[in-house]
């Protein structure tokens, strides 16, 4: 069984939609996750927004929440769909005090209504399947108990799900990944990521067919917005293949399941490189017009930044100790702040632990 993931930006507008439901129906999907509508004006960043001005003022009727409402009314009014009972409700309970993770999960449950509706598919809330833990982790054994139950075919909204408590509770940012993760480790299935890039890119701007779920996990936990890093623990518990795809085109996309691929990889939007960097790479990547935004090398079994790399203290030790550094020497400023140490028993393997790069 397929279950698929569609971004914000794959659900933009309603020629979006179209071409989402056609995919949908193409491949016989039975469980859609869905992200809040992005593209100019991220339906998102206008519901927290507008959560702010209720905190000001008791009363979410705003710009942003107008906005936000005119983008959905006119996205389900183009699917023949009446949502109109569903705002008014919305903006009745959050007057009412019911906080701000149900204010800012609205954005995926209407677009989950709209899409569930054009499909002619179930709609089933995020609450009544994807479990957290306490913390407000993705509780995959209680989220496994649940989804046993969902009726197929459905769409869910992303980005939140339940505490123990009953309380509603948001993911992090880009969350809806880790939704979509989890549903499909819950129902041990392939998981299908459908963004606005043709998958995971190589520094010779192609497209890596295989990733390992550890190659591909390190990438994203270091700025490749490709996917959720968190997202790579859940396929990988359950042995769940991973395919990101392009809902514009259709390229082969990116695979990402147990096999390792050596080397280094880019993603278009975040770009970010790893192991083995050699000088003549670097050279090349500064000619395609990137900036190297952070530089280390492994000297003896000391770790020399080379470039101020502009992390924060904190950032930057939990990036080196992720790699398996032993030890670090700092040699540049980072940001503003004057130079400083990182202690800790830290292991080392490769050549140039981590480059990031970004877009001139
Ligand atoms: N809509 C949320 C965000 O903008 C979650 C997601 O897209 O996955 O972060």
């Amino acid at each position: 069984m397929i279950v698929a993931k569609f971004g914000g930006s794959s659900l933009a507008d309603y020629s979006c939609f179209m071409r989402v439901v056609d995919i949908v129906k193409s491949n016989e999907i039975p469980v859609v996750i869905v992200s809040a509508p992005g593209g100019k004006n991220k339906i998102t960043d206008l519901l927290i927004a507008a959560y702010e001005r209720w905190v000001e003022c008791g009363n979410v009727e705003c710009y942003e929440f107008a906005l936000a409402q005119e983008r959905i009314v006119e996205l389900a009014r183009c699917v023949g769909l009446n949502v109109d009972a569903h705002i008014s409700s919305i903006k009745a309970a959050i007057n009412g005090g019911a906080g701000f993770d149900y204010a800012v999960s609205r954005g995926e449950f209407l677009c989950a209504k709209i899409l569930a509706y054009a499909l002619g598919y179930s709609f089933v809330d995020a609450i009544d399947c994807v479990k957290l833990t306490m913390d407000g982790e993705i509780d995959l054994k209680s989220t496994l108990a649940h989804s046993a139950a969902i009726k197929l075919p459905c769409v869910i909204p992303g980005f939140y799900g339940k505490l123990p408590s009953g309380q509603i509770k948001l993911l992090p940012r880009g969350g809806s990944d880790l939704s979509g993760a989890a549903i499909a480790a819950a129902l041990g299935s392939e998981y299908q990521k459908w963004t606005d890039v043709d998958g995971i890119f190589n520094g010779h701007g192609e497209v890596i067919s295989n990733l390992s779920y550890d190659e591909a996990e390190r990438l994203c936990y270091f700025g490749a917005s490709v996917m959720h890093y968190k997202s790579m623990a859940l396929l990988k518990s359950r042995g769940v293949r991973l395919a990101v795809k392009n809902t514009f085109s259709n390229s082969v996309g990116t695979e990402i399941w147990t096999r390792r691929c050596e080397g280094y990889a880019l993603s278009r939007k975040e770009m970010f490189l790893y192991k083995s960097c050699r000088a003549e790479r670097l050279n090349a990547i500064r000619q395609q017009g990137l900036k190297i935004a952070f530089q280390a090398r492994l000297m003896g079994n000391e770790m020399a930044l080379i470039d101020d790399c502009g992390f924060s203290p904190l950032a930057l030790s939990r990036i080196l100790s992720y790699d398996g550094i032993e030890r670090v020497t700092v040699t540049a400023t980072v940001g503003s702040t004057p130079p400083f140490a990182i202690q800790g028993d830290f292991l080392f393997r490769d050549e140039i632990g981590a480059i990031c790069i970004s877009k001139q």
